[in-house]
């Protein structure tokens, strides 16, 4: 007799837990009231590999933190900058050891080490510092308007934590032995003023992605000076604010003058109609945690319509049905946030060893769809540089071989408006080239070989 045949994924309930921070050997004697202190989590965030050794104590083998040294000195793209409570959520579940810790899917994007990088290829030939060149569509300084109606606003250029893969690289962090930042250089009220004048100027422009850097890092009252000044502008009906500290430090969102001050941002919102919501970024279930929770549901509880994730999909750290669905499900059922995208890691410097091919995102999205509500299903979207977001079945070609799928647009961005083949032309995305099949990849060794 043949065992029945189970289903591909068996759904069970997971209530998420506080890892014990005591667990690490810097962290021994620090108390709750500490561990749930944003100001303890900003002092004592890791920012070098000699905090990281003060906080593991001998946990570690030296191999360990030669190779995150050698990342640092080669590869790594972003510096160092990790809130205890992302720690936190590293091997949560035991004394981290050399092996688990190099497992972790969470360490695996904030704690890059050498050996994690596919040395071959650390980079696509077509990777490049802001590949999707949002500052080519920059109207003001920070401001990106690459979609007909919505605009990307940066209000600054540093979180309060860094994330390996960071798609905006070329602007957000301190620079590293590998990349050189770009800096913002007006004064804030001198951005924020060009970005609100530009929005008044533009009436067609009715949603505006508030990010950066994460605006958890703008000081309470600039960020509500800010927002005030974007639902002052009628024809705004859409506010989305960006903040992978939800997760990374929820402590922040959970501060009595930031929690009133959003109920009063809130509260106008709702009087004039606007949709105000606020964006994380989790990547993996382990990440949320009942603080992360509370955090969010205090949120809503202050009139925040919404609370939606946009996640990156990663080799290693989630790109497997079960992790997606993991995720999702402690979203949703446990942590009242919206599973709205993940998109795919951007063609990026050093980022190889973390993207996956399109046909595995469409995998992905095919083998998740069922299990959740409808609304709560996760769309995995490709962005296409020069085109901007597309679910991953909207390609129009795809050579399998050399891993190179094409794209149309149905707008024009700001830097088209006189182009008029701009909705007719294809636009290239490649997927990495460890992929492909033996003779894909030696299409690309020779075609560097002959560019080279
Ligand atoms: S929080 Fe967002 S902007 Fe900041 S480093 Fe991470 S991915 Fe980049």
């Amino acid at each position: 007799m043949t065992a029945p045949a189970g289903q591909p994924y068996e759904y069970q309930r997971r209530p998420l837990v506080e890892p014990d921070w005591t667990r690490f050997p810097g962290w021994r004697t620090v108390t709750a009231a500490q561990w749930e202190s944003a100001q303890w989590q900003r002092v004592n965030c890791v920012k070098n590999i000699k905090q990281l050794r003060t906080v593991m104590g001998d946990l570690l083998d030296e191999t360990f933190y030669a190779d995150l040294d050698a990342d640092q000195q080669r590869l790594a793209t972003m510096s160092m900058l990790i809130p205890p409570q992302m720690l936190n959520t590293m091997v949560p579940d035991r004394t981290p050891d050399t092996e688990s810790f190099y497992n972790d899917p969470v360490r695996r994007y904030m704690i890059p080490v050498a050996t994690d990088r596919d040395l071959d290829w650390p980079s696509h030939p077509h990777a490049s510092r802001d590949s999707l060149h949002e500052h080519d569509m920059w109207v003001a300084e920070g401001l990106t308007h690459r979609y007909p109606t919505k605009v990307l606003a940066e209000l600054l250029s540093t979180c309060p934590q860094y994330c390996g893969h960071c798609t905006r690289m070329d602007l957000v962090g301190n620079s590293t032995p590998t990349v050189d930042k770009l800096k913002l250089s007006l004064k804030p009220v001198d951005r924020y003023d060009a970005h609100l004048a530009y929005l008044k100027a533009h009436p067609g422009v009715r949603d505006v992605v508030v990010s950066g850097g994460d605006v958890a890092n703008v000081p309470w009252k600039q960020l509500e000076a800010y927002l005030m000044g974007l639902l002052s502008v009628p024809t705004v009906r859409d506010v989305r604010l960006a903040t992978k500290a939800l997760m990374g430090l929820p402590q922040h969102w959970l501060q009595d003058d930031v929690v009133e001050g959003m109920q009063r941002v809130a509260i106008t919102a709702q009087r004039r109609g606007v949709n105000l919501a606020v964006h994380t970024h989790v990547n993996h279930m382990n990440s949320l945690t009942p603080l992360v929770a509370k955090a969010v549901r205090t949120l809503l509880e202050v009139g925040v319509r919404d609370v939606r994730n946009q996640g990156v999909l990663m080799r290693g750290v989630n790109a497997t049905t079960a992790d997606l669905l993991d995720l999702c499900f402690g979203m949703q059922g446990e942590a009242g946030i919206l599973p709205y995208y993940f998109y795919m890691c951007d063609m990026i410097p050093n980022a190889e060893h973390w993207r996956v091919p399109v046909w595995h995102a469409q995998q992905l999205q095919h083998d998740l769809m069922g299990y959740l509500p409808g609304y709560a299903t996760p769309r995995i979207v490709c962005d296409v540089p020069f085109v901007g977001k597309r679910w991953v079945h909207m390609l129009t070609e795809y050579d399998r071989e050399h891993g190179i799928s094409y794209w149309t647009k149905n707008y024009r961005t700001s830097i088209e408006k006189d182009d008029a083949e701009a909705l007719s032309k294809l636009h290239a995305y490649y997927d990495p080239i460890d992929t492909l099949p033996e003779s894909g990849q030696d299409w690309w060794r020779k075609q560097v070989a002959d560019e080279g």
